[in-house]
């Protein structure tokens, strides 16, 4: 199935170029042609899963073919990573086609968006709160938007924007496309849904489930050992980009400070950065400056940087959702990646509602050669609780890997690897030893 099967224009064909895709995801492929027809869309969707071109293609068509003046549509997203995101992703789907995207957050001065607002523009990507600020200033008239999108609506919820975005709502005309989207559907998103959708077709792509593509492990470890653990399964990585999640934005500086101070080449991602610092660490991932990214929940929404090896959670997230989220920024469409979660003992009722959303046991391995001290990380909390597989209590095999219920170790080898210094390509000056790994330890 290809994207000419879609009644789009060239010059939005031409962005599909541009962005290299050469095959719908499944959430284009289901949404793309109900939306074109006009229709609400409640998309139930976890990350990766190509759900900004499954709206801003129909969005850029609409626009093309009938042409207007003013804010024709406008995408509402929880955090000023994701806005970002959205409109460089418009930039590159609509390159061809003359359609000024906007991106409006706080964290940044107005004025540059302000005057970009002057400028003109046809797409606005926005945070509910600066938005609301500008509106409230009349820099922004949104009396013309003909498609509101609501993206990651349940991270918004969470973040308390819900009476936002009913202010929000209330400045917009009553007659229009609306288009939702969230990983989960607790009651309050579906009440919000009911209320502002117009017999909308619902697609589903997956239950709030990360990708198949990314494989899971868990190494239980004491709080103390923590760090060391940490330090010993980044030694014996092979190589590729890491992101780590900690529960915390000082958990976050903290950590990113000691793993600088023994030679890895890292950033921390965390909402007390300001916005400019924020995107020069997205960045400076993106462009290889940095291998490792030590990241909070609500400062890595948004992150979409290819060739994430590894998402390690230092800490456990809160909510299987929160995981789902973590994890997703590895493995994203078709590439493969591992999460790598350490797991305190008091961790456990997490781990099985994780475990419940995945569908299956995640594998616990030890870590080989590594000194736990009086810690046992094959015991199990309560004497196991019926998700434990037998391979969870046999004895390491050599590796580095307990044996998986789920999958052979063998086909997810890298933490056991020795670890080798990777040439990096791009710049051959990066590819003396050492630069990418710790000197010492
Ligand atoms: P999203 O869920 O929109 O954040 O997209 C996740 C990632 O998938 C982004 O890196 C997109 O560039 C990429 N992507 C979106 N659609 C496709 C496609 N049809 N083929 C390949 N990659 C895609």
């Amino acid at each position: 199935m290809s994207f000419e099967t879609f009644p789009l224009d060239a010059r939005v064909r031409a962005g599909i170029q541009s962005a290299g895709y050469s095959e719908p995801t499944p959430i284009q492929l289901q949404s793309i042609p109900p939306i074109l027809a006009g229709r609400d869309l409640l998309g139930i969707a976890q990350t990766g899963t190509g759900k900004t071109a499954a709206f801003m293609l129909p969005i850029l068509q609409r626009l093309l073919a009938n042409p207007g003046r003013g804010v024709r549509a406008l995408i509402l997203a929880p955090t000023r990573e994701l806005a970002e995101q959205i409109h460089q992703a418009t930039r590159v789907y609509g390159k061809r086609t003359g359609v000024r995207s906007v991106a409006i957050y706080g964290g940044v001065g107005k004025k540059p968006q302000v005057d970009a607002l002057h400028r003109g523009a046809d797409i606005v990507v926005a945070c509910p709160g600066r938005l609301l600020d500008l509106a409230g200033e009349r820099a922004i008239d949104l009396s013309k938007v003909e498609v509101l999108v609501l993206d990651e609506a349940d991270r918004m919820c969470d973040m308390g924007f819900l009476p936002d975005i009913r202010r929000i709502l209330k400045l917009l005309p009553v007659r229009r496309q609306t288009l939702f989207f969230s990983a989960t559907m607790p009651d309050e998103i579906r009440g919000l849904a009911d209320t502002i959708l117009h017999d909308p077709l619902t697609v589903q792509i997956g239950v709030s489930a990360p990708p198949k593509s990314i494989s899971h492990a868990l190494y239980p470890v004491s709080s103390g050992l923590k760090k060391d653990l940490l330090l010993a399964m980044l030694q014996r990585r092979a190589g590729g980009r890491a992101l780590i999640f900690t529960r915390t934005k000082h958990r976050a500086r903290s950590l990113a400070k000691d793993l600088g101070k023994v030679g890895y080449r890292v950033e921390a991602l965390q909402g007390n950065m300001t916005q400019n610092r924020r995107q020069a660490a997205i960045d400076g991932f993106r462009g290889n400056t940095y291998d490792i990214l030590v990241a909070t929940d609500v400062a890595s929404r948004g992150i979409d940087v290819a060739g994430i090896a590894h998402v390690i959670n230092y800490d456990m997230p809160d909510t299987a959702d929160a995981y789902t989220h973590r994890v997703g920024r590895t493995g994203r469409v078709d590439k493969t990646g591992e999460a790598l979660t350490l797991s305190q003992p008091e961790d456990e009722p997490i781990v099985r509602q994780i475990e419940r959303v995945l569908g299956q046991t995640i594998e616990r391995r030890r870590l080989a050669e590594f000194n736990y001290g009086g810690f046992n990380p094959e015991s199990r909390p309560n004497g196991g609780n019926g998700h434990s597989p037998s391979s969870a209590r046999r004895a390491s095999n050599g590796n580095g890997h307990r044996p998986s219920a789920a999958r052979p170790s063998a086909s997810h080898p890298s933490v056991s690897r020795p670890s080798v210094s990777r040439p990096n390509p791009s710049n051959p000056s990066r590819n003396r030893p050492g630069r990418s790994r710790p000197p010492r330890r």
